[in-house]
């Protein structure tokens, strides 16, 4: 549909923020970025390279999405470069490494691995993050969300069906 991009993106924004009601800790300390850098080399977890003009620099990488409810803690944080991160976006992180990177993606995931024993991180849930009310709340809300969107693009494909046929 043309016209829609920015559809994509409140979707993934809105999803995001309200994500984040489960899923709050979404800022590290420096010192555990720092930590989490120092285990990596300093070295994007994917493709490998360091941070450069071309991929935008090394930034911290969610490996549960924030969608499915990963937050920036260690034991979910990896060095990524803006372009991995960019092109992985809310995809598995290991199904990723093995298609765009499966020449290294065995001792990648290795070091990952090992990083996340040292590091046990358990996603947040609903029913731990919220009580029951809270949930009712918040199921409630994303359900508008989803009904609020569905109407904006239907009103988005009346008005582009009228201004077609006017044309
Ligand atoms: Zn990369």
């Amino acid at each position: 549909m043309p016209g829609t991009k920015h559809f994509t993106r409140m979707q993934y924004n809105v999803s995001r923020g309200l994500r984040e009601i489960i899923a709050p800790r979404q800022t590290m300390s420096k010192a555990d970025w720092a930590r989490v850098l120092h285990e990596f080399g300093g070295m994007c977890i994917f493709c490998g390279s360091e941070g450069t003009a071309a991929n935008r620099g090394i930034v911290p990488d969610h490996l549960i999405p924030v969608t499915q409810f990963g937050e920036l803690v260690l034991g979910n944080t990896v060095p990524a470069c803006q372009t991995c991160n960019d092109s992985r976006g809310e995809k598995a992180w290991r199904p990723f490494l093995r298609t765009r990177f499966p020449g290294d993606a065995d001792a990648q995931i290795a070091s990952v691995e090992r990083h996340l024993a040292k590091h046990q991180y358990h996603p947040a849930s609903l029913e731990g993050a919220l009580s029951a009310e809270e949930r009712e709340t918040y199921l409630a809300l994303v359900e508008e969300w989803e009904i609020m969107l569905a109407k904006a693009k239907a009103l988005h494909s009346a008005a582009e069906r009228r201004r077609k046929s006017a044309a």
